[in-house]
């Protein structure tokens, strides 16, 4: 190649980078951002290196324009093709993660802010006056800064914008990125945490590849020990990342951050706005952020440094991204650590099968917190034998759980009552035919959600409103909710406790603000009685709480799900450890057809590492992960023996291969999605072997035709 073309990689499913000529007296150097054209569009992508072989004899098109931005990493672009060849997509698609911030390329832009002008207004109302008072001190402010600020209405400061009384000043684009103070919020540590952070940064020190799982039970403070690890990746010129599931990543946990090292962090996830993105991506790419906390896709960020990554609640399977390329958050923050040379800490008062079969094989260092920090208590955690419950119709509590409830709401304390369940009802069924209500494009129920008034598919969010007649035999009333939801719930703990303040705390009722001022409400002890989803099982810390009832702890268990056990005992553990963190005790019942399963009896004992070694003994003899690898191929299309036939055919030439199986094809559980027919694969593959090789040779001549589709899924997470 000559110094003239370059390598460009676009953020698209295409095989590999295409070749651009350079104008003349231009450079760009492997990892520079560039604008390049593509059909008739102008699209943006890297400069990219690796063996390629020089284009023949085609005319080459020009490379528009180089922007000046640091150049993203050799290490940042060797990650980006180790997860296209692991997870078998085009690097493109991969790119495409790293350039989510279209408008950070071009640049800073500069923000309006005002000042009192000295021109009087027309009218002096005492609300412009408070705005004018407060524009004619010091800095010059936003329109909504000063709106805040004054307590007045947007009108209110755009009358005087109108008038002249107050005046434009341009300020520079972004905030910059403060210095992080090391010692700002620094609490003193037990015994337990100070040794756990000085293994901690003894990893941090040695500057290396390197993971530990700081594996703590809930409440033992695993924050303030990573935090120390931050601190000294910090002090050693590197940028942190903290990853958090999603819906972990709350304003009080960002608070805590900015309390322990004195600055906002950067933070990045969907509801960031595209301003703030555009900021923090340009912050992580020149260095200057040295904090970002994150949601998954946070790790494709262009680090500059990267001197450690934290993997908080790493259990979560939050971690999976499952539309896109599908990977595994947790799993490429280790490969990145190996591939930046940079440590890694795994965090987790459950950790998954994998990350402790890795500790124990001596891959990952292995941090053990065994104590809860202060005067708080693990929960005592009970039993409820609901075979005996004997429960009246449409009721859901137990005898002792409702008593206990009502004992707690008496003492003035809380009480939370968790079920993993959206909605009113999980299932509406015709009395009088037995029609069930099912979605138009899903082989699933369509749930009943109250509030809403609304009828919802899970899967596709197919919307209809609630039904009075049976849409089959057309019976007026005939249509029955079976089974609880939170909602349902809810509606049980009303007649019981007509008194109690009552929230509901459910993703799809509580969102962003709404959701902040709940959790406030909840804090501030506003709230006597909280019932939610998994939403209330993360990372809030609920000082009132004494009392948490688990009303089906058997939800996830029969699900057909490997994990199923594990996710149960981590959701269950997780919900159990909110109650009794203000000190004084807490107490969490299990509501359970199943009190002799070894899930529940060990949940009783606390006896965790027990529960897991069981869950590992039958995962080694089943060939599950963490002792074998899956791979899952779905076949999809909008013809349903079209799609049954190429199943069936790409079954049929499933390679032979020692030391892999494949199962199937068989129609997936969710066999109509989105108004498309599913069929699955499953391959089952030995740790030695070459799963990606093997499903390259299998899959390389298959081209599906029209509507048809071929997804797949390494490590999967998902199985229906
Ligand atoms: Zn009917
Ligand atoms: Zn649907």
């Amino acid at each position: 190649m000559t110094n003239d073309t370059v390598d460009v990689l676009l953020p698209y499913a295409l095989e590999g980078a295409y070749s651009y000529r350079l104008p003349a007296g231009v450079a760009a150097a492997p990892g520079a951002y560039a604008q390049v054209p593509l059909g008739t569009r102008s699209v943006l992508g890297v400069v990219w290196d690796g063996a390629r072989e020089p284009p023949e004899g085609k005319a080459l098109r020009q490379v528009e324009h180089v922007f000046d931005l640091p150049p993203l990493t050799e290490t940042h672009r060797r990650f980006i093709d180790w997860v296209a060849s692991y997870y078998l997509t085009a690097p493109g698609n991969v790119l495409r993660m790293v350039l989510r911030a279209p408008g950070a390329f071009e640049g800073p832009r500069q923000r309006i802010a005002y000042q009192a002008s000295g021109i009087e207004p027309r009218r002096p109302t005492p609300q412009r006056l408070r705005v004018l008072r407060i524009a004619s001190e010091g800095m010059p402010l936003m329109a909504r800064e000063l709106q805040e600020l004054a307590g007045v209405g947007a009108s209110v400061v755009k009358g005087l914008i109108g008038e002249g009384a107050l005046k434009a000043v341009l300020l520079p684009g972004d905030a910059p990125f403060a210095t992080p103070d090391l010692e700002a919020g620094h609490l003193p540590l037990s015994r337990e945490q100070e040794r756990a952070a000085r293994e901690l940064r003894a990893l941090i020190a040695r500057r290396g590849a390197g993971v530990a799982l700081l594996d703590g039970v809930t409440g033992s403070g695993k924050t303030e020990v990573y935090f120390e690890a931050m601190a000294a990746a910090i002090a050693g010129g590197g940028q942190v990342l903290l990853l958090l599931p999603e819906i972990a990543l709350t304003q009080q946990f960002l608070a805590r951050v900015e309390r322990r090292f004195g600055l906002a962090p950067g933070h990045w996830h969907s509801d960031v706005r595209p301003r703030e993105r555009e900021r923090v991506w340009r912050g992580v790419a020149d260095g200057t952020a040295k904090i970002v906390v994150g949601a998954r896709s946070a790790l494709f960020l262009p680090w500059a440094r990267l001197g450690l990554i934290v993997v908080d609640e790493e259990h979560e399977p939050a971690y999976k991204q499952e539309d896109g390329v599908p990977y595994h958050a947790r799993d490429m923050a280790v490969v990145y650590s190996s591939l930046a040379k940079c440590p890694a800490i795994l965090a987790s008062a459950t950790p998954s099968l994998e990350s402790l079969l890795n500790a124990e094989k001596g891959k990952y260092r292995h941090v053990r917190l065994h104590n809860r920090h202060g005067r708080a208590e693990l929960p005592k955690t009970s039993l409820i034998d609901m075979r005996q419950a004997k429960l009246a119709s449409g009721t859901w509590l137990s005898e002792p759980l409702a008593e206990a409830i009502g004992a707690t709401l008496a003492a003035g304390d809380q009480a939370l009552l968790f079920l993993n369940r959206r909605g009113y009802a999980p299932l509406t069924l015709c009395r009088r035919c037995g029609h069930r209500l099912q979605c138009p494009q899903c082989s699933a129920a369509l749930i009943e959600h109250r509030f809403r008034r609304q009828l919802l598919c899970h899967f596709c969010g197919h919307t209809a409103p609630v039904a009075q007649a049976c849409p089959d035999c057309h019976a007026e009333g005939s249509l029955v909710p079976c089974g609880p939801g939170v909602e349902r719930v809810a509606e049980e703990a009303r007649s019981r406790y007509p008194d109690a303040r009552i929230a509901i705390l459910s993703s799809d009722l509580t969102r962003g603000a709404n959701l902040r001022g709940m959790l406030t409400a909840v804090v501030k002890n506003e709230v006597n009685l909280i019932i939610g989803t998994q939403l209330v099982a993360k990372g809030h810390n609920f000082p009132h709480l004494t009392l948490v009832g688990v009303v089906d702890a058997d939800l996830a268990l029969e699900t057909g799900d490997p994990r199923g056990g594990e996710r149960t005992w981590a959701i269950i553990a997780q919900v159990a450890g909110r109650a009794g963190r203000g000190g004084r005790g807490g107490v969490a019942m299990v509501q359970t057809y199943l009190p002799q399963h070894p899930l529940m009896t060990s949940l009783v004992a606390g006896d965790r590492d027990g529960y897991f070694g069981q869950e590992l003994a039958i995962r080694a003899s089943a060939g599950l992960p963490p002792y074998r690898r899956l791979a899952a191929i779905v076949v999809s299309g909008s013809d349903a023996s079209a799609t049954e036939r190429l199943a069936k055919a790409l079954r049929a030439r499933a390679p032979m291969a020692q030391g892999v199986d494949v199962l199937g094809t068989a129609p997936a559980p969710i066999h109509l999605l989105r108004g498309r027919h599913r069929w699955r694969l499953l391959v089952k593959a030995d740790p030695a072997i070459n799963l990606q090789a093997y499903l390259k040779a299998w899959l390389a001549d298959v081209t599906p035709k029209g509507s048809l589709r071929i997804d797949i899924d390494v490590d999967p997470y998902n199985f229906l």
